[in-house]
């Protein structure tokens, strides 16, 4: 059994695929051709925002985000503390501080109660401007926008959202990336619209910032490519990956109702196993279902199942098993706030193998195992 079978939905997918490539390959041209702009199209009418422009990676789009608003030294950033190294590693890498922040207990975003405590406390001290919140879609789930709006209007502050792994993912009638001023997402293999390499987007309905990352994603380019106004990066996206993400972003909405069907079915079957949580989706809220992680009673507890899994040919994974303010590569950023929620998490999540052709033998599997290690 695989934790997220990608050989199965290029199965699926195989003929398309196959000819989007070929056809790639005999047009001779890789960088930038026709395939990355239809798909920017495609991309942003899906999403409901005016530009959508592609780049090498999720991380290279939150760069180029942060760039784009000059977020630097002196600056301050809000990040939640239980998310992917990468939302907090950019902000730290364009010299800004990110300010950690804890997550809410029951959907794992970020607080927005400790958010505002944060910021706050950044005020107080004076030391650092508080310019912008990374919202993170953790697991697909998209962030309270709502209420983040709320606060980021009252404090002045940009929102940067985070849906590396919430593209397709909703709230009521709006999808995930059309929540931030500036949204990004990743093309990474195992992310919910994944492509065969790295890759990500950027997303905004400001044509002023959309014309400022064009230019930064290509060495910061002017009228052309040798005139160049500012420092960029070079972060494009292959054509052969635009070739192959728009294949499947056709079989997209179809893999969503098929996930969302086994997220229910795992709901179903785990729901009354005592000592679990089973994810809480709030109400008019959609997932885009990148992790199915389920949250234990405490660590020992976690092992032991992780453990029976394992024994019976069943990977798991802990997302994330170390909060970002005990990083290593922090370890110089004294928290600002209690992140209680956030560290405990890391002790008690796991995810279990997800993917839209997830078969119903592998779910009775799954869900057997569970019950007897944890009887
Ligand atoms: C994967 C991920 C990123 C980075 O995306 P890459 O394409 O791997 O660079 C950023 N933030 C979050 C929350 C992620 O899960």
């Amino acid at each position: 059994m695989e934790f997220r079978d990608l050989k199965k939905q290029y199965l699926a997918l195989q003929p398309a695929i196959d000819q989007a490539i070929a056809s790639t390959v005999a047009s001779g041209r890789f960088i930038m051709g026709e395939a990355v702009q239809q798909l920017e199209t495609q991309l942003s009418s899906y999403v409901g925002v005016r530009h959508g422009l592609t780049c090498a990676s999720g991380t290279d789009a939150l760069t180029l985000a942060l760039k784009t608003w000059n977020i630097g030294p002196g600056d301050a950033v809000f990040v939640p503390d239980f998310t992917f190294f990468a939302s907090a590693e950019a902000v730290a890498a364009e010299g800004a501080t990110p300010i950690f922040v804890d997550v809410c207990a029951d959907t794992f975003n970020i607080s927005a109660t400790s958010l505002a405590e944060a910021i706050d406390r950044v005020i107080k001290e004076g030391k650092l401007t508080p310019k912008a919140i990374v919202a993170v879609d953790l697991f697909g789930l998209p962030a309270d926008y709502l209420t983040l709006r709320t606060i980021a209007d009252k404090y002045g502050l940009l929102i940067l959202e985070d849906a590396a792994q919430g593209f397709g993912g909703s709230i009521g009638n709006r999808r995930a990336c059309s929540f931030g001023d500036i949204a990004i997402t990743s093309f990474f293999p195992a992310k919910p619209l994944g492509c065969y390499g790295d890759g990500g987007a950027l997303f905004t309905n400001n044509d002023g910032w959309a014309e400022k990352i064009k230019s930064l994603r290509q060495h910061g380019k002017g009228t052309n490519k040798y005139d160049n106004v500012r420092l960029g990066l070079n972060s494009r996206l292959d054509t052969l990956q635009a070739a192959i993400l728009q294949i499947k972003l056709n079989a997209f909405n179809k893999e969503l109702t098929q996930v969302q069907a086994i997220a229910d079915q795992y709901n179903k079957l785990l729901s009354d196993i005592e000592g679990i949580h089973t994810p809480h989706i709030p109400d008019s809220f959609q997932s885009s279902w990148a992790q199915y992680t389920i949250r234990l009673s405490d660590a020992k507890q976690r092992e032991k199942l992780q453990q029976y899994l394992f024994l019976q040919g069943i990977p798991t994974m802990i997302y994330y098993p170390k909060a970002m303010s005990q990083q290593t590569a922090f370890n110089l950023l004294a928290p600002i706030v209690k992140t209680t929620m956030a560290q405990r998490l890391t002790t008690e999540v796991l995810s279990l193998p997800f993917h839209p052709y997830l078969s119903q033998e592998e779910i009775q599997a799954i869900t057997t195992a569970i019950r007897k290690a944890l009887q």
